[in-house]
């Protein structure tokens, strides 16, 4: 059935396992596309331009910004990211669903810009299980995990006005909550409706 393309947001603190379940995620829903990111950070060891982010310089990136290119973009631990407008928009109009990795203030940004996107708010099951998970990482320095850290705190604060919260303890149950979720939002009447109307002709509500 036609469905208008749902926008799931999902923030985290660094380290939390976002990205591992947003990886999880798009193995099993193939329907649905990771939103590429623009970023002014160097690539970790094996990320791939393009296909993790589209790697720019901070030359390119105020460019982008100055011409109004960003649906959101902030600057995270030190480096800008940001969500181009045109990736949303080819989603959208062509009812496919996505997924931003994104942090807080980006999140922020969107929810007043777009409304029905989903917000999703992916917890540590502790602090100290965190910290094990940067260190477990090693692709950041002492210093940057120590960053993210104190920066963790403040971020879990505002999952208050996240649609949904995922304490990411056991990855299996993590992701079948994710998986549930998608299932559920995509049965959502609003995006649907329109197909609907048209499939059994009963015209519009009065
Ligand atoms: P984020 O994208 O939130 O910064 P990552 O997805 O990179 O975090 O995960 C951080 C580290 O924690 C990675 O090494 C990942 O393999 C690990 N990890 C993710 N989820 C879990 C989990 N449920 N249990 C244990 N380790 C996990
Ligand atoms: P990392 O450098 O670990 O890949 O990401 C650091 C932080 O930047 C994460 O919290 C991630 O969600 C966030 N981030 C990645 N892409 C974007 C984006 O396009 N916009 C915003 N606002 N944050 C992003």
């Amino acid at each position: 059935m036609k469905r208008e393309g749902a926008i799931f947001i999902i923030s985290a603190p660094s380290g939390a396992g976002k990205t591992t379940l947003c990886k999880e995620i798009i193995d099993i829903f193939p329907a649905l596309r990771h939103s590429v990111s623009y970023t002014t950070r160097a690539p970790r060891a094996g990320e791939v331009h393009g296909k993790d982010y589209f790697f720019v310089t901070p030359d390119e990136f105020r460019r982008m910004v100055a011409e109004g290119e960003f649906a959101e973009w902030a600057e995270v631990h030190g480096n800008c990211y940001g969500t181009a407008i045109r990736t949303l928009e080819e989603c959208r109009t062509n009812g496919v669903d996505v997924i931003l990795d994104i942090d807080i203030q980006g999140a922020r940004q969107l929810k007043e810009r777009y409304q029905g996107g989903v917000y999703i708010f992916i917890l540590p099951p502790s602090y100290d299980e965190l910290r094990r998970r940067l260190n477990g990482r090693s692709s950041d320095s002492d210093e940057v995990i120590s960053r993210r850290i104190d920066a963790a705190a403040g971020e879990i604060r505002e999952s208050r006005w996240y649609d949904y919260v995922i304490v990411n303890d056991q990855f299996p149950r993590a992701v079948e909550e994710l998986k549930s979720i998608v299932i559920a939002e995509r049965c959502r009447t609003f995006r649907v409706l329109e197909a609907v109307t048209e499939l059994f002709d009963i015209g519009t509500a009065d």
